[in-house]
């Protein structure tokens, strides 16, 4: 048997890997031609459903009104016709468990007719309700096992698709998963809730301006970015595995600082995959549109164009399977962990966000009348007062033990939430809420009694450094992390910007203008109101600097670190209070959440230490006593022959050996001392203070050893390795 460690194998494997060929034939099935091929897309549904059933189906997508069962066996029937023709043999509920995953339960249209033949069968009831068992799903004690019962229940407002596999295909249904008594288990439900929320308040608002009437939906539109490293690599690296991230590892020693990779040429094997992903994509009727480089060595972005929020967030979630199946085709395995690689840029997701109705437009644009423009400051006033409001519960929001690798490294919007509006949209809010004409810019810049111009914006206008930035036409939250669900992040921003709007249709019901030049007044009111409560929480300035960090708190924004700071706002009585009042989620459905994302943070940070304890016991400590040995064995050699030689390299091997052992042991004591932790909130504390740290130290001792163990010993594929061998 060969002695070679892991590491060098993978490097051998690596160096025989052909070049990729094409996995299709794009020239002549270019992939245009393929467009939501495999989507029950509304193209489909006019075709193929009766017409009165399309009509009814087609409303209750625009106006996410219900259906019912006339309609849905007729839709049922034409799905599973059309689903047969494609070769589905199986139809599966897909949900989005609390875990941020995708899950699927799969059944197959087929059974016995009676007469020793199959019947394919697919009723209305089947397409809109299913059982999976879903007992092990986290429900953060919602759902007993004794009460194991979820169902999945059809949501008509995001396509049903087809999903392809080697040998089969399945007809996939995207649906929430509730309890049996209703409760929300899943990311959809309180999304699309919270959807119906924030659209009732935008209707009082609009209906001032007079826009009312046609439903007005969030947009959302995430940049995604990933890693790709080869499998080979992947497959010697239990910690990337396990954790998804690499617990070891030294700096290579050219690492990102060339920033050469940013926007480079993209090499061929990653060319073919990025063709396949799209490709896929296109099937799925996904609008995948830009894909580039990205700062770091090995790290890559895709980006869709923008969907109704509810869409774009499955969407996101088939983004993410596909980037992860396709990968392995190639040899690769697609990273979405926030931090895979310490001391190089992390991977987010920035999530782009609007509101928009076939109406009255994309409401965060400012538009040419100055109707419009007061629309769209009120619009602006309202995400500044939400934001200002909620900042700890849109950091909770994207609070995981991942993503605290990332956000405030100096790569990533810091921890800080503030909001970015660029200079001149500052200077016109700003202007307003003095009451004084804005001499610097044209001097009929004023809402109020006289019209509003067009706003002159500038949409390049970018701050790279800002969580909450406004870029000319949305905003872009950037602190959502490369792995997770976009649901989350989106029920906040619907549910707190429902609220503001609702306290300001409030005013305007109070007011009652009855002209435009009375509308103005009031809107300048709010705004101005607004301006002197909640301006500071804007910020135009380098969110990285240590300069802000101190401002920030000098201000008296929250400056919430780690998970562990940042996860109880999800169960602050006013956060309950927020989501109760908008029937976004109940009591219970709230305190679970935070339950469950507390749970995993705790998990994924156990994880993490198992395999540091593993790791160093298995693989870093038997190669530093061999190599001790070796310097041993080597010493006595030379005194042997009358030289006398230097201990220096044996006495620091010996030394990092026993810190080793020792740290590890604490660890261990460390870990064994989490039971005494009295609650859930005491457990994510003592994990990030207890345990977090020395997982850190231990790293260090380690990445210390990969600088002077011999190469032949090392078995873990390094960072130079990794991120750079194609
Ligand atoms: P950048 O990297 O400069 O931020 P990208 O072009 O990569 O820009 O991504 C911009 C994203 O913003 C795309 O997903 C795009 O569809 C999305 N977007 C644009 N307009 C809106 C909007 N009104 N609502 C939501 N998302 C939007
Ligand atoms: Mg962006």
């Amino acid at each position: 048997m060969s002695t070679k460690v892991a590491r060098l194998h993978a490097m051998e494997s690596i160096a025989n890997t052909e070049q990729p060929v094409s996995t299709f034939d794009y020239v002549n099935l270019p992939t245009g031609k393929v467009w939501a091929e495999n989507v029950f897309c509304v193209k489909k549904m006019q075709e193929r459903l009766p017409d009165k059933a399309y009509k009814a189906l087609k409303r209750c997508i625009d106006t996410g009104c219900p259906l019912n069962k006339e309609v849905a066996d007729a839709v049922a029937e034409a799905m599973k016709l059309w689903a047969l023709e494609k070769g589905a043999t199986h139809y599966a509920h897909v949900f989005y468990p609390l875990t941020g995953l995708t899950a699927e339960k799969h059944d197959s249209f087929f059974q016995p007719d009676g007469a020793g033949g199959m019947l394919a069968q697919f009723e209305g009831k089947m397409l809109i309700q299913g059982e999976p068992d879903g007992s092990s799903f986290p429900s953060g004690g919602i759902r007993q096992t004794f009460e194991a019962r979820g169902y999945t229940i059809w949501d008509a407002t995001s396509p049903a698709y087809i999903m392809e596999s080697p040998n089969g295909a399945t007809l996939c249904i995207p649906t929430a998963f509730v309890s049996w008594t209703g409760e929300a288990l899943d990311k959809k439900t309180p999304l699309l809730r919270s959807m119906q929320a924030l659209n009732k308040e935008c209707q009082r608002v609009l209906k001032f301006f007079g826009t009312d009437g046609a439903y007005v939906r969030p947009t959302a539109g995430a940049e995604q970015e990933y890693f790709l490293v080869d499998k080979n690599f992947y497959h010697a690296r239990p910690d990337l595995m396990a954790a998804g991230r690499t617990l070891f590892g030294a700096n290579p020693p050219k690492g990102q600082e060339l920033e050469d990779h940013y926007f480079g040429v993209i090499q061929p094997r990653v060319m073919a995959f990025m063709f396949e992903v799209e490709r896929e994509l296109f099937k799925l009727g996904i609008p995948v549109k830009t894909r580039h480089n990205e700062v770091a060595p090995a790290q890559f972005e895709v980006a869709p164009l923008h969907e109704c929020a509810n869409v774009a967030t499955d969407h996101q979630q088939q983004i993410m399977v596909t980037l992860k199946k396709v990968a392995e085709k190639f040899g690769m395995v697609c990273l979405l962990h926030e931090k895979p690689f310490a001391g190089i840029n992390g991977s987010g997701k920035h999530l782009n966000y609007s509101l928009a109705s076939p109406v009255a437009g994309n409401l965060f644009d400012p538009g040419d009348t100055p109707e419009q423009n007061a629309q769209f400051l009120l619009f602006c006033a309202a995400m500044i007062q939400a934001v200002r409001r909620w900042a700890k519960l849109l950091r909770a929001v994207v609070a995981s033990a991942s993503n605290d690798h990332r956000l405030g490294a100096n790569e990533a919007p810091p921890a800080v939430i503030s909001i970015f509006l660029g200079d001149e949209l500052t200077e016109i809010i700003e202007g307003i809420a003095k009451g004084a004409p804005i001499t610097s810019r044209k001097s009929e810049l004023h809402i109020g009694v006289d019209v509003i111009p067009p706003i002159p914006m500038h949409s390049g206008d970018r701050n790279r450094t800002s969580p909450m930035a406004f870029t000319g036409n949305r905003f872009e939250f950037r602190a959502v992390g490369s792995s997770q669900s976009i649901g989350g992040p989106l029920v906040a921003l619907n549910t707190i910007l429902a609220e503001s709007l609702g306290e300001f249709a409030q005013e305007l019901e109070n007011a009652n203008p009855q002209t435009p030049e009375q509308l103005g007044q009031v809107v300048e009111q709010l705004v101005k109101s607004v301006w002197e409560s909640c301006s500071n929480v804007v910020f135009n300035g380098d969110g990285y600097s240590l300069e802000w960090h101190a401002e920030a708190a000098r201000r008296g924004l929250p400056n919430l670190k780690t998970a562990a700071d940042a996860l109880p706002a999800i169960k602050s009585k006013e956060t309950i209070a927020l989501f109760k009042k908008f029937g976004v989620l109940s009591e219970r459905e709230t305190q679970s959440r935070y339950d469950v994302y507390a749970e995993q943070y705790i998990a994924s940070i156990n994880v993490e230490s198992n395999l540091v304890v593993k790791m160093v016991r298995t693989i870093f400590f038997p190669a530093a006593i061999r190599y001790q040995s070796e310097l041993a064995l080597s010493l006595a050699n030379l005194k042997a022959v009358g030289i006398e030689p230097d201990h220096k390299t044996i006495d620091k091997m010996t030394e990092l050996i026993r810190k080793l052992q020792d740290s590890v042991s604490e660890l261990e004591a460390q870990k064994q001392r989490e039971h005494n932790c009295e609650d859930i909130e005491s457990h994510c504390q003592y994990v990030r203070d207890a345990i977090l740290p020395k997982i850190e130290e231990i790293r260090g001792y380690v990445d210390t050893l990969e600088g002077m163990i011999p190469d032949d010993l090392w078995a873990l594929p390094t960072y130079q390795e990794m991120l750079f061998v194609r």
